[in-house]
């Protein structure tokens, strides 16, 4: 199969997404974040293309003015905003850059690699370079982000999205493949005019093939789970989405009339007892701090008598426990799998390992839970079903 950057990536956010987009071909409206990172990428190709003379800050501003697209904005306020930061990204960039200071080798340069063999099939990744520099070094690979939130260099010095246009940059100039260490993998954040670069390994490329196949292999399974996350406020398809569409639900029948008045009812009970807690949380801190200051562990009311207990929880020291237990041949039965520490183990595992991990899980409980979703606030609440 051939398969972009892009929707690989679209893939792993949310497979749900991307079969609506890929294979049911339902059209998602152009997002008027795209539409501007899409002008963004076209200036700064403008700027770079090689030319006698560098484009002036008001040539590169009536560039942007001209591809400026305005339709995709609510309204002018909207729109107004956008455009100043369009105008402020340029003027910044081009305060910081000297065009004809850099050796461009490429710009906006398409590739298509093979990957994969017999036994997995042969595939093809397709994607765009937005540049590549030759440096005094080697080589830069640049990717321009133009999204206000900027990843830690821990991300950045694993983002599959440059490893795979290095990857295709090899496949051009195998040669390199000598020079990795000269060769800089960047990401350009234009709204910050930062930029956060790194370096890669033969492992880290060895490694990309198999995850671009695992992704495969589950398209052609075709597994298509949606995962709910915050990128689903931007998703254009959360009217047939099956986590969102009751919001778009605009017939009320009879039958369901008492199911909504639950619904309504539980979030304000819900927001009663959210503010019920606050409260007596307030309440116990002060009580706690007159029985400090009057030495007493027992206060009374008419009411009642409140008493303060102090709660101890214990854990075990894991290789002493270990001592005692194994020439007893008892350790094997006190081991249980920790949830938290095998995810923490699974980041770290190869690939390999961690499909096989996730093959040996088995259900072993199932419960429903409502949660509430409010003011970025998350409570979760087990019910007895
Ligand atoms: S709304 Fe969220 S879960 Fe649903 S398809 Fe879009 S991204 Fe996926």
């Amino acid at each position: 199969m051939r398969i972009s950057y892009s929707t690989f990536d679209s893939y792993r956010n949310c497979p749900l997404k991307y079969k609506f987009r890929e294979i049911d071909k339902i059209k998602e409206p152009k997002s008027k974040e795209a539409v501007f990172g899409t002008l963004i990428h076209a200036v700064l190709k403008y700027i770079h293309t090689p030319a006698l003379l560098a484009p002036t800050i008001d040539q590169a501003l009536d560039y942007f003015s001209k591809g400026w697209n305005s339709e995709v904005y609510e309204n002018e306020m909207e729109e107004r905003s956008a455009f100043s930061q369009g105008v402020t990204i340029i003027q910044n960039y081009l305060a910081h850059t000297k065009p004809n200071d850099y050796n461009i080798v490429n710009l906006e340069s398409r590739f298509a690699i093979e990957i994969g063999d017999e036994s997995t099939g042969k595939h093809i990744v397709s994607g765009i370079i937005d540049r590549i520099d030759k440096t005094e070094e080697g080589y830069e690979i640049i990717d321009y982000k133009t999204t206000r939130k900027m990843p830690s260099q821990d991300k950045v010095d694993n983002d599959i999205q440059l490893s795979i246009y290095l990857k295709a940059f090899l496949a051009r100039y195998p040669k390199e493949i000598d020079h990795l260490d000269k060769i800089t993998v960047s990401l350009y954040y234009v709204k910050h005019g930062v930029k956060l670069s790194s370096k890669r390994t033969q492992e880290q490329l060895d490694t990309l093939e198999k995850l671009f196949l695992e992704v495969i292999k589950s398209i052609e399974e075709e597994k298509f789970d949606p995962i709910l996350s915050p990128l689903c406020d931007w998703c254009g398809y959360q009217n047939i989405c099956p986590l969102w569409k009751h919001k778009f639900k605009e017939t009320h029948t009879i039958e369901s009339e008492d199911a909504e008045e639950a619904i309504s009812e539980y979030l304000k009970l819900k927001s009663v007892i959210g503010e019920e807690k606050q409260k007596l949380g307030k309440l116990q801190t002060r009580i706690l701090q007159y029985m400090e200051q009057e030495g007493v562990d027992r206060v009374f009311d008419d009411d009642g008598i409140i008493a303060k207990s102090l709660r101890k929880t214990y854990t075990y020291d894991a290789e002493k426990l270990r001592a005692l237990l194994e020439p007893l041949d008892k350790w094997e039965s006190v081991l249980k799998v920790d949830g938290i520490a095998l995810r923490n183990i699974l980041a770290v595992l190869p690939t390999e390992t961690r499909t096989e991990v996730e093959r040996a899980k088995v259900l072993d409980k199932e419960s429903t839970s409502l949660s509430v979703k409010k003011n970025k606030i998350e409570v979760d609440e087990e019910l007895s079903l």
